[in-house]
Order: C-alpha cells, then sequence, then structure tokens
C-alpha cells in the first residue's frame, strides 16, 4: 500500500545515493606504509578487474588471490613463515591441530586402505580413525613406536599412510625416526609418512631431514600450541615438499571448505618471532624440574625424553637440539587416583586444563591403565606437566608444597619411621 497520508512530500530515501557513495568511497591505503606487522587482510570476495582476470587467475600455487577461502596476504604470509620453520616447501592453514591432521587422513585414503598409528598418538586422531574413516572402509592399524619390528610386522600393500609423532602424547617416548622412516620406505614404498610436529615445533628437529637421506613426506603442527604462544588460539598447518603431494592435500583441503580467520592469523603471525624463546624458556625450565621431580620419592619416575633413562632418551639425543616444555609424572602406585587428583586440585600456579605452549603452567592427571592398546609400561596415575613462562624456582616450590600434602594424605600413620622417609 502506498503512503499518501496528508499529501506530504515522501522523505527522501537514505539508500539514494549513500549506500552507494559508503561503498565506493575514493580512500586507499597508502602503499607505502610499511610496518613490521603484517596487515590484517580480510575477505570473501577479491575483486577482478576484467572477466577474462577472473577467469584466469589461479589460487592453487599461491600466484593470485581468488576468493577468501583460499586466502589473503595475511595468511599466504603466514604459510611462507611457517615453510621456512618446517623446513617445507608447501603450508597449507587449518582451523585446527585436530582438523589438519583428518585432512591429511581424507585427502590421502580411500575405502580398502589401512592407515597405521603409534600406539601414543594423539588420542582424537585415533579416534577419527574408529569413528570417522572406519565407515568408509578406511581401517585403522596400531604399531609399538618403539620397536620398528613391530611396524614392520604391519606393514603390507594396503598400508597407504604411516603416521609418526616425536615425543608420543602424554608418555613422550621418542621413538627412532630414522628407523622407522628407514623401515616404511623399504617394506612399504606406496605409503606416505606424516608426522605430527607438534612438541619438535619445527625447533627441535628437522621433520624433513632426519639425516641418512632419511625425511617425512608431510608433518602437521598444532598452530594453537608453541606458535601461537598464547592459549588464545586455534589452528593448524600442513606441510610438504613435494608438489603433486602438495595438491592433493590442497585441493582436499579447497573441497572441505576450510579455511582460517586473519585475526586468528594475525595473531600467530605476531608470535611467531618470539617462538624460539619462548621455547628455549620453556624447555629449559621443564628440563629443571624434571630433574628435580626425579628425586622426589613420591615420583616413581619422570617421562621427559632430554633426561636420562627416559624411554626414547637416546634417539631424542640422536635426532634433537632441543625439547619441548613438557614433562609426566609418574606417581608412585601407592597414591590412589583420588589422591592425585587432590595433588592436582592444590597446585597453585599449575592450571587444570588442556593444551599447551602457552604463558601459564597446566596439569592433567590421565589413569596408566587402559590408556595404550598395546603394552603399558606404567603403573598408577600419571600428571602430565606443560610448562609456562612462570620462573621455574616458583613451580618447583608449588609442586614441592603439593607433593607434601600427598605424602601426608598417603602415609599410613601408624608408622612414623615411613612418614619421615615419605616427607
Ligand atoms: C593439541 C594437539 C593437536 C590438536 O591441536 P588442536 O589445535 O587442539 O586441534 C594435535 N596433535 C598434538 C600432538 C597436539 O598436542
Amino acid at each position: 500500500m502506498s503512503d499518501t497520508s496528508e499529501g506530504s512530500t515522501p522523505t527522501p530515501q537514505r539508500n539514494d545515493t549513500l549506500a552507494t557513495e559508503l561503498i565506493h568511497h575514493p580512500y586507499k591505503p597508502p602503499a607505502d606504509f610499511e610496518s613490521p606487522a603484517v596487515p590484517v587482510f580480510k575477505g570473501s570476495t577479491v575483486y577482478f578487474p576484467t572477466v577474462a582476470a577472473l577467469r584466469e587467475r589461479t589460487w592453487a600455487d599461491k600466484s593470485g588471490y581468488t576468493y577468501g577461502l583460499h586466502g589473503t596476504p595475511t595468511s599466504f604470509t603466514l604459510e611462507s613463515r611457517l615453510a621456512s620453520l618446517e623446513g617445507a616447501k608447501h603450508v597449507i592453514l587449518a582451523p585446527s591441530g585436530l582438523s589438519a591432521l583428518t585432512i591429511v587422513d581424507m585427502a590421502l585414503l580411500q575405502q580398502g586402505d589401512a592407515m597405521l598409528l603409534p600406539d601414543n598418538v594423539y588420542n582424537p586422531s585415533k579416534d577419527f580413525a574408529r569413528n570417522e574413516l572406519a565407515r568408509w572402509g578406511i581401517s585403522q592399524r596400531l604399531y609399538d613406536p618403539m620397536q620398528p619390528a613391530s611396524l614392520a610386522a604391519q606393514l603390507d600393500r594396503e598400508v597407504k599412510l604411516v603416521w609418526l609423532e616425536a615425543a608420543g602424547s602424554v608418555t613422550l617416548e621418542f621413538p627412532d625416526l630414522r628407523a622407522l622412516v628407514r623401515t616404511v620406505r623399504e617394506k612399504a614404498p606406496q605409503a606416505v609418512i606424516a608426522l605430527d610436529n607438534t612438541w619438535g615445533a619445527g625447533i627441535a628437529f628437522n621433520a624433513f631431514d632426519l639425516g641418512e637421506g632419511l625425511g617425512v613426506d608431510v608433518t602437521i603442527h598444532a598452530l594453537t600450541k608453541y606458535p601461537s604462544g598464547g592459549g588464545d588460539v586455534l589452528m593448524g598447518s600442513i606441510a610438504c615438499r613435494d608438489d603433486a603431494l602438495n595438491d592433493k592435500l590442497t585441493w582436499t583441503h579447497s573441497r572441505l571448505g576450510i579455511g582460517v580467520g586473519m585475526n586468528d592469523v594475525e595473531l600467530v603471525l605476531r608470535a611467531l618471532p618470539n617462538l624460539p624463546l619462548r621455547y628455549a624458556a620453556q624447555d629449559a625450565s621443564a628440563r629443571r624440574i624434571a630433574e628435580w621431580a626425579q628425586a622426589q620419592p613420591q615420583v616413581a619416575r619422570v617421562l621427559h625424553p632430554a633426561l636420562p633413562g627416559s624411554p626414547g632418551h637416546a634417539h631424542w639425543a640422536s635426532h634433537c637440539k632441543a625439547a619441548a616444555g613438557l614433562l609426566t609424572l609418574e606417581i608412585n602406585a601407592q597414591y590412589t587416583p583420588a589422591q592425585v587428583d587432590a595433588f592436582v586440585d592444590g597446585l597453585r600456579y599449575f592450571h587444570i586444563g588442556w593444551s599447551w605452549g602457552g604463558p601459564v603452567s597446566l596439569a592433567v592427571p590421565y589413569q596408566a591403565k587402559g590408556m595404550r592398546k598395546l603394552a603399558t609400561p606404567y603403573q598408577g596415575t600419571l600428571v602430565r606437566l606443560c610448562i609456562g613462562l612462570e620462573a621455574t624456582d616458583d613451580l618447583i616450590a608449588d609442586l614441592a608444597q603439593g607433593l607434601a600434602r600427598l605424602a601426608e594424605t598417603a602415609a599410613p600413620a601408624a608408622d612414623p619411621a615411613l612418614t619421615a622417609t615419605a616427607g
């Protein structure tokens, strides 16, 4: 119904010219504004000067921009810096470390194929295989990463993807990466070798060049951890050197419609220059805490690959220059899970929560029993510690007060001699 009330002239509509003026405004950012920060370029739509340019431009080789989902100058910059970090040629960004893992699986496997995972792999990776890949007729097999013969026994023509992880999740065993890679190359040359490089972060070792002419084909990296460094970003990356492999990964990634937000990319770009400093500081602090913890009577064993006696220490020493700030305390089996939970609850500086690589130290207890499908050489409760950037002495004092309380709660009250040694 038209508005004819009082016969007045209709109010001019705001959209007459304002909308067009607001959009086609003359402002352009200065071309000579140079600063250390990479600008945040956002966009779903990217303009093309002509229809011919729209038809011709390609993005998969990063020679141009076509659509926000395929990247902007901001994400292309992060990808190229991560390629340098990992010693790779190509990098693809994903919205989490887990999605980086699952994209690799989806790009490289089809019905009838088998995928091999180390028994100490990041657990959601097993879960994805068991619940999603299984529905598509792709099988999962587990191997003991500390026994190359266990890997060899699982390799046959069906195996198209072998995952490695160093160090393993929670229990931090460091495998003989060169022996594992050599075994796959000899017995299953058709298989792609992928490594979850979150722990090494591109700093501890070079996954693409492990020495003796050996290297992996693909790495994934949970940028959520060290590269972000703030406990405030979720992102992952997939890196490789081979062009054909990169094409496969790129097209699967693109067809799945997976992109990342440029504000998140900016946060990772901002944190990347101080990654080596943070990694070194957390490494040094974790090693001091590991050595201290090893001498505490409530701790049966400390799992930390740089610590002599920890599983795979010799392999760590032959592959690595550094270690991440992670360690796991195997608490004496005499303490009940509830007592260990209370120990973790009572820590002051260690917060309870997932992830790592941020400024705040974190602790999570795990029951060793049932954690692995293959043999579990651990007893009692494991407490995984992620060392943040606090003063190491404060963290040691915090753990000391926690362990003292643990000893009190568990000490048989009737035996003063035992209480004294446990203190
Ligand atoms: C955290 C983590 C992931 C997953 O990263 P998200 O960004 O949390 O999805 C994968 N692998 C390892 C070893 C991790 O520690």
